[in-house]
């Protein structure tokens, strides 16, 4: 089992994450892309040659959170992952993924989607 995997799988939701201090800026990140919804940066352990995260400002735990009232919102996160992946010169296509609770591998309770790019990836994923 991945150190990533065994992370998630004793992270429990709610309370401030590391995620919160990013935006707030009390911790740095490499952040490649804000507005005033969202902001992305590069993932610490990256798996891809480019691996950055998109979030909302918002705190939202996980997708299993969210209603009808956020769905202009995960569509601009969509829609902002699409724009920096352009940015990023991701032209061979690239995955998107969402992990939402401890099967799904969530270690960081601040809803995220992962960006990944430029090496093939594989199918199923583990
Ligand atoms: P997940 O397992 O889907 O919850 O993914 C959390 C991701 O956050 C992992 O890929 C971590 O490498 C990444 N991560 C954790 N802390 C930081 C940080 N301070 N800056 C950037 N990425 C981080």
């Amino acid at each position: 089992m991945s150190s990533e995997v065994e992370k998630a799988r004793k992270a429990t939701k709610g309370g401030e994450t590391i995620f919160s201090k990013i935006i707030d800026k009390v911790i740095p990140a490499d952040i490649i892309h804000e507005d005033e919804q969202c902001i992305a940066f590069r993932d610490v352990n990256p798996q891809a040659p480019v691996h950055f995260l998109v979030i909302p400002r918002k705190r939202i735990a996980m997708l299993d959170d969210v209603n009808q009232d956020d769905a202009q919102l995960l569509g601009h996160l969509l829609l902002v992952a699409k724009d920096v992946a352009k940015k990023e010169n991701l032209v061979d296509g690239y995955r998107l993924v969402i992990n939402n609770g401890k099967d799904g591998a969530q270690s960081v309770f601040h809803l995220h989607i992962h960006v990944m790019g430029k090496r093939q990836m594989g199918w199923p994923p583990g």
